[in-house]
């Protein structure tokens, strides 16, 4: 059985984002949700952010740091030699009702990922990205789709934390300082993850500062390829990803309702059903002997061919039918075994531990995926590490 859970193509965008949106993101409103460490929302104007003059300090001091020529990491290790505040632990301290980098290694200290991720935010001159919103359902089967187009950038919407000179200067000397077995070019969430749907190879990673992306290295000396030629653009990847794990942790509720309902009764179920099953099989093996001892009897002329054929075709019913019944019932009893086994415990612990999490990392991947199969920008396949009886499960109602 092929664990294809998670179907993902990308369609026409303009079906999908509505043109008052579009024409809100070309006039640099701010329709996002999540507001960038430094700024927040105006208190009296919509679709407007304003400066957060502690966080804004702080993002100011991070790209100091980067212009006058600090690595990612040498900036990271300074901020928490200074005990400089993390976006994680302000975020909690100015949410104090919100789950979000409770519990998360965000909240503690600075790395260079964080780092990056300041260095990189273009709204900090005062741009407004538009946020590539996408029509999602929930369920294991989405149709997802992925604006074609660029990111909506507008310059001048809101007070900068630092001017666009210094934003292209402080990411020249990061892109600068990078060599190619760089920290962040070994930190992409779907690393040893990602393969080629076409040869089935790890993709190369390509960590561009504008937008990284995957190509798979085979199909560049192959003269016919299965493998996709084109950039396979991260962020485009990650996000369906995301998605895929969203999905997968709106049923944690469910899960675990199930779990414990389920577990009281769990011995005595999967009994009573290996035991239907038999008695089925039982009758089963009888009624293909019985087909081919009236088949004999008509082949010999001890039976009348009208009989015959109406005896035949009760049978094959009979057959058919009782197929179908052991069939449902080794379903459920796989779907009871699940319970018994220690993995739905385990993947329940995973989704708690990580639902909570703001953006994908590689460690939340490596938890649920085995593998992410990408064809192109618009068809990714991915595999989940799970059983296929807990697969099964899953899908049980
Ligand atoms: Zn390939």
């Amino acid at each position: 059985m092929k664990n294809i859970l998670y179907d993902y193509y990308s369609k026409d965008l303009s079906v999908k984002v509505s043109t008052a949106k579009r024409a809100k993101m070309k006039r640099g409103e701010y329709i996002g949700g999540h507001v960038p460490f430094g700024l927040r929302k105006h208190p009296s104007i919509k679709n407007k952010l304003e400066l957060d003059p502690e966080a804004a300090g702080i993002v100011r001091h991070v790209f100091e740091l980067a212009i006058n020529g600090m690595k990612t990491a040498e900036i990271a290790a300074q901020l928490n030699e200074e005990e400089v505040v993390t976006p994680g632990a302000y975020f909690q301290k100015t949410h104090p009702d919100t789950r979000k980098f409770r519990n998360t290694t965000e909240q503690m200290s600075w790395n260079s990922t964080m780092v990056l991720k300041i260095l990189q935010q273009e709204m900090y001159y005062g741009a407004v990205v538009g946020h590539k919103r996408k029509g999602t359902e929930v369920g294991w089967k989405h149709s997802i789709a992925v604006p074609k187009d660029e990111q909506v950038i507008v310059e001048g919407m809101h007070e900068s934390i630092v001017t666009k000179e210094e934003f292209l200067k402080a990411n020249e000397v990061v892109r600068k300082m990078k060599s190619p077995s760089s920290r962040i070019a070994r930190d992409y969430p779907l690393r040893t993850v990602a393969r080629c749907a076409g040869c089935g190879r790890a993709l190369q990673y390509y960590p561009r500062l504008k937008r990284p992306y995957y190509l798979c290295n085979s199909s560049k000396y192959a003269v016919e390829t299965v493998c996709c030629q084109e950039k396979m653009y991260e962020d485009v990847i990650n996000e369906a990803v995301w998605q895929a794990l969203q999905s997968l942790f709106a049923l944690s509720d469910e899960l675990s309702g199930r779990l414990k309902k389920k577990k009281a009764a769990l011995g005595n179920d999967q009994e009573a059903y290996r035991l239907s099953i038999a008695e089925m099989q039982r009758k089963l093996t009888k009624l293909n002997t019985d087909k081919f001892a009236n088949m004999d009897r008509y082949m010999s002329g001890e039976m009348d061919k009208t009989v015959y054929l109406k005896l035949r075709s009760e049978m094959d019913q009979q057959i058919a039918s009782l197929s179908e019944s052991i069939t449902a019932l080794e379903r459920k009893l796989q779907a009871v075994q699940a319970e018994a086994s220690d993995e739905a415990s385990t993947v329940l612990a995973n989704i708690k531990k990580y639902a909570g999490e703001k953006q994908l990392t590689n460690e939340m991947v490596l938890a649920f995926i085995k593998k992410v199969l990408i064809t192109d920008g618009e068809h990714i396949e991915i595999q989940w590490n799970f059983s296929d009886v807990f697969l099964q499960y899953l899908k049980t109602e």
